[in-house]
């Protein structure tokens, strides 16, 4: 059913394209005085090349500093403009994705979780997914908890998550321990989430910059005052010192209205933020608020003609 719709997408956006109707109404659309901020985690080199070959024909790429000048009535930037945003910091990125971002000089902003840059261990939730699909095993505990792997590791993954993400990070570590302690399990899933080093970071800074997304990608909407300021202020401290640049931008941890509140917002305000980005969907205009700023997650967009129809808002009937 999924490669069925798929297809019709990837039709409908061809059609559109090749017709000329999405440079058209990009000229004519109403709201098209809003940014659409992209968010990437991992996508493989052609398809990314595919939607930066449709983005640069339809959309000007502004980096997210003009964008934040933008929102705030400091600077003009043309219509249809996007920005370029990847959380994370795997190190697919710079195998496959900075050869095309300098190939087509866009900027782009990477939110970096600097304590897997610093022990080059995957995050943790990485290393659960790793569990969930590569482990013989029939259900795994947290805590008190048991959940079953079954038929679809997606959920389970899903549920181990879930529960983590509401434990303390003492008790998440905990639980994080003893879960890997005598857990057997095929590596071959763990080795697209190997983070960045520290020397590719620095070999990228012309053409990427480089934000913070805290120490240890923690759920901050259940973490103490005093852990918030540590994860967050922490990861802004660790990027400054060890790249020799002014961190400004932010990026919540998962990003959805679970995941953060006023409080965490204050915090990051508080830290010398200019702004902080969700994964919650939606584009930005002037008069937002610069501490919720909604993104655009475009993992799962197959081709550059179905990014750019989406953004253009010509998207009748196909509504994911
Ligand atoms: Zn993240």
């Amino acid at each position: 059913m999924q490669a069925v719709k798929d297809i019709i997408k990837s039709r409908y956006s061809s059609l559109m394209w090749n017709s000329g109707l999405v440079s058209a109404w990009l000229k004519f659309r109403p709201r098209k005085h809003l940014v659409a901020i992209l968010n990437y985690h991992h996508i493989a080199s052609d398809v990314f090349a595919d939607h930066v070959r449709s983005l640069v024909k339809a959309f000007r790429v502004i980096s997210l500093a003009e964008c934040c000048d933008y929102l705030q009535g400091r600077l003009d930037v043309p219509t249809n403009s996007v920005v370029i945003t990847f959380d994370d910091a795997y190190r697919q990125f710079f195998d496959d994705v900075f050869p095309i971002l300098k190939q087509y000089d866009v900027p782009a902003t990477m939110f970096v979780p600097t304590d897997s840059i610093d022990s080059q261990e995957p995050l943790w939730f990485n290393r659960v997914k790793a569990l969930v699909f590569g482990t013989r095993q029939e259900s795994l505990r947290i805590d008190d908890a048991v959940v079953n792997i079954g038929e679809d590791r997606q959920r389970a993954y899903h549920e181990v998550t879930a529960l983590l993400n509401g434990c303390s990070l003492e008790a998440r570590d905990a639980s994080l321990d003893h879960l890997f302690r005598d857990a057997s399990f095929s590596d071959r899933h763990i080795a697209r989430y190997r983070p960045l080093t520290w020397e590719q970071i620095r070999e990228m800074r012309e053409f990427v910059t480089f934000e913070a997304h805290t120490l240890s990608h923690p759920n901050l909407r259940i973490l103490d005052s005093w852990e918030l300021v540590r994860e967050i202020e922490g990861s802004k401290r660790r990027l400054e010192e060890t790249l020799n640049h002014e961190v400004r931008h932010f990026a919540f941890p998962f990003g959805q209205r679970a995941h953060f509140n006023d409080d965490v917002a204050d915090v990051v305000r508080r830290g010398g933020f200019d702004c902080a980005l969700t994964t919650i969907r939606g584009s930005c205009g002037p008069g937002d608020d610069l501490f919720r700023l909604p993104r655009i997650v475009c993992d799962g967009i197959n081709n550059g003609r179905i990014l750019v129809t989406r953004l253009s808002n010509l998207w009748v009937f196909l509504s994911t």
